[in-house]
């Protein structure tokens, strides 16, 4: 079986992948009966490998070594443990057997050592190109992520239009920046107190308006009882004709101006406080544009890390004792890894793996939008957060509870597998 593109897998598919005509249900969730027929209907396809492999041996030998080598791959996949009856297990103890004789006959057959050598390369061969091959699949699923929603929000603007490669890269930086810029809206939002977060994020009206937040009417207090004293002075100073009237009725005037200075602080109070639920909304909006930045990094930043491992794991298999058998399976004799991906002679190795991921990696992933987002979304991934921050023994467990909500802003069928992971 050749290279799938899509998965980066050769002979089998990752699970889910859409290249797949017939996707095995996932072994480990099989009951045993199931387990058992899934055995059963490999074993056939090896016995068909080795029928094929068997036909070919007198005049291509290499041949029938690729069939032996891909029937012990399937061999691999099947264990005997999965059997229910002795019987079963017995015509798989022979089949493996007739796979053993096949590959000897085939050596055999092959000058001096070639056969095991051609064995080793194919291997070799798999493993570099499976590597290789990941590699431009995901850089491919990055250059295709549809970075949208990222241009819908209430108030940021992060520039998502770049150019092809590692366009992830320079988004996480932006979308970083846009964090930074908002990083006071946490501390804002935790002056209103954890029993407000969850009508803050839902765009509610406060439940409970904490002590702090209500406006001081003590001005407006003080202001009242030094009116009242002042004309009660004036008057009281007028009756016992203590001092001439004009003094007195000062003082008088004094006390009312005081009484009306209180009543404008008292509504300067009340305006504050009556503009307290705009504040809340609005404080609201900010904060859940900044939980969908933080879960949109997050999401991003995993993205990018699989294209950097990607990379990491070829460039250390490159780098090793196999490097130069890999250089003369991909220049010079190039029959094993041609067994797996074939390609115009003309082209490099390199350019005709990216050509294909480019055709085959179509499916794109997406951020949902933040208008999409529900009202209960929204409180969990809010919830989560606060609780990680104030959990947080290291910066590694620092949002463990918040990852495993990113599938919420996960959109595109592309990255159901990733939702799938995470729910
Ligand atoms: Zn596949």
């Amino acid at each position: 079986m050749k290279l799938c593109v899509q998965c980066a897998r050769i002979t089998s598919h990752e699970p889910g992948c859409a290249a797949d005509p017939s996707p095995e249900s996932d072994h480990a969730a099989l009951d045993p009966r199931a387990r058992h027929e899934r055995v059963l209907a490999g074993m056939q396809r090896v016995r068909d490998l080795v029928a094929a492999g068997r036909a070919r041996l007198p005049g291509t030998p290499r041949e029938a070594l690729e069939h032996v080598w891909l029937a012990q791959d399937a061999l691999a996949r099947y264990p005997a443990s999965d059997l229910q009856s002795f019987d079963a297990k017995r015509d798989l103890n022979t089949l493996q057997k007739e796979v053993a004789a096949l590959r000897a006959d085939a050596c055999a057959a092959l000058p001096d050592g070639g056969g095991e050598r051609i064995a080793a390369d194919l291997d070799l061969a798999r493993k570099a190109l499976e590597l290789q091959a990941e590699i431009y699949r995901r850089r491919r699923e990055a250059a295709t992520f549809d970075l949208t929603a990222l241009g819908k929000l209430p108030h940021a603007r992060v520039n998502y239009a770049r150019s092809e490669a590692h366009v992830l890269d320079d988004v996480c930086l932006e979308v970083e920046s846009r964090l930074a810029e908002s990083s006071a809206l946490q501390r804002e939002v935790e002056t209103w107190g954890n029993a407000n977060l969850g009508a803050l994020v839902r765009g509610e009206a406060p439940p409970h308006v904490p002590v702090a937040k209500v406006p001081a009417g003590s001005r407006a207090s003080l202001a009242f009882g030094a009116g009242t004293a002042m004309i009660a002075l004036g008057v009281a100073l007028d009756v016992l004709k203590a001092i001439p009237p004009a003094p007195a009725a000062v003082f008088a005037a004094l006390g009312v101006v005081t009484l009306l200075a209180g009543l404008v602080f008292l509504v300067l109070r009340n305006r504050r406080y009556a503009m307290l639920p705009a504040e809340f909304q609005g404080l609201g909006i900010a904060y859940r544009e900044r939980l969908y930045l933080s879960a949109a990094l997050r999401f991003l930043r995993r993205r990018t890390s699989l294209r950097e491992r990607a990379e990491d794991a070829f460039r250390q298999f490159t780098s090793g004792e196999s490097a130069a058998r890999w250089k003369r399976l991909r220049n010079e004799e190039r029959d094993a890894v041609r067994f797996f991906f074939d390609w115009e002679d003309k082209r490099t190795l390199e350019d005709a793996l990216n050509r294909a991921a480019t055709a085959a990696v179509t499916r794109k992933a997406k951020l949902v939008t933040f208008d999409a987002v529900k009202p209960d979304e929204w409180d969990a991934l809010a919830k989560a957060l606060a609780l990680d921050l104030a959990t947080a023994e290291s910066a590694a467990d620092e949002a463990q509870r918040f990852d495993v909500l990113l599938a919420l802003i996960a959109g595109g069928d592309g990255d159901a597998k990733v939702v799938g992971a995470l729910k």
